[in-house]
């Protein structure tokens, strides 16, 4: 499916200024029809151009209500019903937000300018239509900055190394603390992810060593009837005593638990 906004090959050139974010480059052409002016190649183009309204026939403000009722949890009936909408309709809207996120989210977070500090990351299930898969995902803890989540019917090293190369792809050094809620495949996906050639001058493939920096925690829980009754630490990589000085410089949850992680994960998912 095409980018909405994008034009397609063998169109009009593009303009000289286009991807020049906050020149002041375009102005409005006309409040009525919504149409902004490009100052430097005097085209028109429609207020909504490269992003998900483009070309919508539904006023903007009842597409972003149906939207947050889904981002919130509403089931998809919630989003059709009330508003006289047809499902199709609904799930267009939804595809677009979604990739139209993905874009931004590439664009603003995946440049490897995020000082990430601490990392928590997790798994849980989530229920789609007729089946149930796993959605591992991470977060920075200070800031709560989402770094990225992958879905998979299966948890294994493959989910979790797809979720590693998310965070490595955002962040701006290895020097993170890394807390995970006990499972192996982490360890073991971090250690293939970062990790450098050092070249040393002599002939044939360079060894890779794990960068220096990394700091790797990991939360044991111990459950009784399906409560958890208490936490412990394990440092994996690097020492306790550097494991607590980034767990303090981040938002506090001394345990190491990624509580925060799933909050969001749970508004997010539905
Ligand atoms: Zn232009």
């Amino acid at each position: 499916m095409p980018q909405p906004g994008l034009r397609p090959a063998g169109g009009p050139r593009p303009c000289p200024a286009r991807g020049q974010a906050g020149r002041g480059t375009v102005r409005v052409h006309s409040q009525q029809e919504r149409r902004d002016l490009c100052s430097v190649c005097g085209r028109t183009c429609a207020a909504t151009t490269g992003t998900p309204f483009f070309r919508l026939q539904r006023p903007t403000g009842l597409v972003l209500v149906v939207l947050n009722r889904l981002r919130w949890g509403c089931p998809m009936q919630a989003g059709v019903h009330p508003f006289l909408l047809d499902e199709r309709t609904v799930a267009a809207w939804l595809q677009r937000a979604g990739q139209h996120c993905q874009q931004v989210h590439q664009h603003l977070v995946q440049q490897g300018q995020v000082d990430l500090q601490q990392v928590q990351a997790d798994e849980l299930w989530v229920k789609l239509v007729g089946q149930r898969v796993w959605q591992a995902m991470a977060m920075a803890a200070p800031s709560r900055l989402w770094l990225g989540g992958v879905l998979s019917p299966q948890r294994d090293t493959a989910l979790i190394t797809a979720l590693v190369q998310q965070v490595r792809v955002g962040a701006s050094s290895v020097a993170m603390l890394v807390c995970v809620a006990g499972l192996a495949s982490y360890v073991t996906a971090f250690r293939r992810v970062v990790r450098e050639p050092v070249r040393a001058g002599r002939r044939g493939r360079p060894p890779l060593l794990v960068e220096p920096g990394l700091l790797m925690g990991q939360v044991v829980k111990r459950s009784a009837q399906r409560r958890v009754i208490s936490t412990s630490q394990r440092v994996v990589r690097g020492t306790a005593e550097a494991g607590d000085r980034g767990r303090t410089g981040g938002d506090g949850d001394r345990d190491g638990h990624p509580h925060r992680l799933h909050r969001a994960a749970h508004c997010s998912v539905g």
